[in-house]
């Protein structure tokens, strides 16, 4: 079968981090061009805009659009128009009307729409689920802590309107708790503190109910310099689950499970391997719940202002 020829869509942090490797390493896939304002990708043609990129004579199949949230929906809109596949990072969009509207314009042009969680393919992610089939769940709470000079340096679009804040992170969090627990998940009260300087929060206090009744406390930082810290504790009715590391090492009652041999080693590495699925069979893959959940707490959320925030990076 011929290659999926692919272009990258906004070459940034996360395109060079993960995405050129998590290409160029699988055969499925041929990068053939790259669309950025200012930066090029090596031995490929590289665009200006996505707009000249689906204008000029290289021939691609699908997209992968790694640009801030802000400008997902206009760029998935564009590639979708043109026939084009279209792997979209997350957070998917900036509101759910948009992606609504992506899902039917993929659907309508029988394209491929794979909107993706990276969390989710992490090593504790399926297992952890697995075992909460046979659990009941008693509480949980989840400790989002991070450094954003060290993770996102220079990153002005996050701290930006629509471009989430500390719920960037945090929807990481949302998309594994909406993978492993099953009832609905609702936002019941949330404290989002938002910086003078910024117009998104820089930590949050969240409180979340199971439809059963299930307590979900989120708590999120931004400003946290310490040991970095993305854990979801899970207390149930025969004892605790621990997800650390972002996903990536479970525990159970306190004993390290090895991952199954045969997972694929990365995020990206399995996020690749299945948008190849879904192209060769023509499906797509959409959850809005991790969106959801970030709408809703923006909706019941009180707004407490901070000092401004210095972004410098030391
Ligand atoms: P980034 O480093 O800022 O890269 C995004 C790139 O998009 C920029 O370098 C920029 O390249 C391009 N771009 C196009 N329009 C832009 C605009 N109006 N403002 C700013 N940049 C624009 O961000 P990133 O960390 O790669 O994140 C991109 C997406 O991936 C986000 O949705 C984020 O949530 C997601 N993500 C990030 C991480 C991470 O660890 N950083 C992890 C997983 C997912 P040009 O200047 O060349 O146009």
């Amino acid at each position: 079968m011929q290659p999926i020829r692919i272009a990258i869509v906004g070459v940034g942090k996360i395109a060079r981090d993960q995405h050129i490797p998590a290409i160029v390493g699988n055969p499925a896939f041929k990068l053939a061009a790259a669309a950025s304002r200012h930066a090029a990708v090596a031995c490929v043609a590289n665009f200006p805009t996505i707009e000249a990129l689906l204008a000029s004579s290289v021939t691609i199949d699908a997209v992968a659009i790694c640009t801030p949230p802000q400008q997902h929906y206009e760029a998935a809109r564009l590639a979708l128009a043109r026939g084009k596949h279209v792997l979209l990072e997350k957070p998917p969009c900036t509101s759910l009307a948009q992606l609504d509207h992506l899902v039917a314009l993929a659907a309508a042009a029988d394209r491929t729409l794979y909107q993706t969680w990276h969390s989710r393919h992490a090593h504790g992610v399926a297992p952890a689920a697995r075992l909460l089939l046979q659990r009941q769940l008693r509480r949980v709470h989840v400790t989002w802590k991070e450094d954003v000079r060290r993770w996102h340096p220079g990153q002005t679009w996050i701290w930006q309107a629509g471009g989430f804040g500390v719920l960037d992170p945090g929807i990481n969090a949302f998309s594994i708790l909406t993978q492993i627990i099953t009832e609905p998940l609702l936002a019941s009260a949330a404290l989002l503190f938002v910086p003078s300087n910024c117009e998104a929060p820089i930590a949050a206090e969240i409180e979340l109910t199971g439809a059963s009744g299930v307590a979900v406390t989120v708590e999120l930082d931004f400003r946290h310099t310490g040991t970095q810290t993305w854990t979801i504790d899970l207390v149930t009715d025969t004892g605790a689950i621990n997800l650390s590391a972002g996903g990536s090492v479970l525990s159970v009652a306190n004993e390290l499970i090895e991952p199954d041999a045969n997972v694929l080693a990365g995020e990206y590495e399995s996020i690749y391997h299945r948008f190849a699925e879904l192209v060769a069979s023509g499906a797509s893959e959409v959850d809005a719940r991790p969106l959801q959940l970030v709408a809703d707490v923006f909706m019941v959320a009180k707004h407490i202002a901070v000092e401004a925030f210095d972004m410098r990076v030391a």
